[in-house]
């Protein structure tokens, strides 16, 4: 994909950075069902599936009816001694409301009911809005709202929680699955192959066909900046940081990159602690209490006999924190000392950290489930413990940290980018 010559830079011909390493290239924006990857660290340029639009507006459609259903149908119910408890994908946040853990409830909602909502939402605006003869206001900003809304629809952790939720109330109840579980199931599936479908880059050059925007400066003189909302890249226009094509902010790099990702890294240690010292949930029954932190509720499911859920509850809710905390750590002090060791290796590393982070959510959504689930009075009740305050904050802290950290700063300190 080499440079083209300059007789043949056309209006096609578009500028690209690789937003992992920092390295530009110029060329026109291939066919349909190409993609394109940074040949020096190894992170996907550009990515164009084949019938993109089309096939994105089909499965947001069938998206849309899968999320109606997932949150008006009967979700799953328990019977334990002849009690029977009845939930829908909302009572365990209401469950963690009436405990006076509303942060938490509202983390869970967002993630699970309203972040996937808005997306498939935005999605539908967007997709059918570029196809209208009419102009539909505020495409633009909606869609760039979409982008920074990716990583806050968590329904595929969600459904690994229900699992691991499922696997726990079967030891000592009878669960029935319901109908919003199968349909969860299956826009899982969908909200994975949309992802995978959409090309923004697609739906911003409609956008630009049908003169909703301004088109792009063409210019290849003067600093250019990418953009992190839409990955253009062009100029920096004087008195404003404003992206000429989706009007989000931009930086020549993340602004205080280091120091924001330091102080955030920071905070998530401290909170660590606490996170795997106070409990995460009491089951009571009959009168009396037994009190499980995260450490105690991965031992329980390896003395129960389900040592492949151990592993992985170990794995999301323990390891990963530790090893996000630790590598970016590891990333923050390398770009400080200016190593020039492995570059493309600590790149991988870190979109490593960025891309599994979400996972440690599984602990949090498993035990909103259980704390609407099991409230069947003086036979079990399930209560939610402070550590899953610290828990749920020290997953959410290493997310903004890593994404506050930017990894074109680790080429630039190794003298890469000049
Ligand atoms: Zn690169
Ligand atoms: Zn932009």
């Amino acid at each position: 994909m080499g440079r083209h010559r300059s007789s043949e830079q056309d209006d096609r011909t578009r500028l690209f950075e690789c937003c992992d390493c920092g390295r530009r290239y110029a060329f026109v924006i291939p066919a349909d069902d190409t993609s394109a990857k940074c040949s020096r660290c190894g992170a996907t340029l550009l990515s164009i599936p084949g019938n993109s639009l089309e096939r994105s507006r089909a499965l947001v459609l069938v998206g849309i009816v899968l999320i109606v259903v997932a949150n008006t149908m009967p979700f799953m119910s328990i019977s334990i001694k002849g009690r029977v408890q009845q939930a829908s994908l909302i009572t365990g946040e209401i469950a963690l409301f009436d405990q006076g853990l509303w942060e938490l409830a509202a983390l869970v909602l967002f993630t699970t009911v309203v972040a996937p909502a808005l997306k498939l939402g935005a999605m539908a605006y967007v997709l059918f809005g570029i196809a209208l003869p009419r102009r539909l206001p505020g495409l633009r900003m909606v869609f760039s709202w979409l982008e920074r809304l990716r990583p806050w629809s968590m329904i595929e952790v969600y459904l690994l929680g229900v699992f691991v939720a499922y696997v726990k109330l079967k030891a000592f109840a009878t669960v029935e699955v319901g109908v919003a579980c199968y349909a969860l199931g299956l826009l899982m599936l969908l909200m994975v192959t949309i992802d995978w479908a959409l090309s923004p880059e697609l739906v911003w050059r409609a956008m630009e066909e049908r003169g909703l925007l301004r088109r792009p400066v063409a210019a290849v003189t003067g600093p250019l900046v990418l953009c992190e909302t839409c990955d253009l890249v062009a100029p920096e226009a004087r008195g404003t940081s404003a992206c000429p094509r989706c009007g989000g902010h931009r930086h020549f790099r993340k602004p205080d990159s280091v120091t924001r990702a330091w102080a955030l890294v920071l905070t998530a240690l401290a909170l660590y602690l606490p996170a795997n010292i106070f409990p995460v949930m009491t089951v009571v029954s009959f009168g009396k209490g037994e009190s499980d932190t995260i450490l105690s509720g991965v031992k329980a499911l390896f003395y129960g006999g389900m040592w492949p859920l151990a592993l992985l509850v170990f794995f999301a809710s323990i390891t990963v924190p530790f090893l996000k905390i630790g590598g970016l750590m590891f990333l923050l002090v390398g770009t400080q000392r200016r190593s020039q060791w492995r570059l493309r290796d600590r790149t991988l590393l870190y979109r490593i950290i960025e891309s599994i982070g979400r996972w440690s959510m599984i602990d949090i959504f498993m035990l909103s489930i259980l704390a609407g689930l099991v409230q069947l009075g003086s036979v079990a009740t399930i209560e939610p413990g402070i550590g899953a305050v610290s828990f749920a904050a020290v997953v959410i802290i290493t997310m903004f940290a890593a994404s506050a950290f930017d990894p074109r700063l680790m080429w630039d300190a190794a003298g890469e980018n000049r």
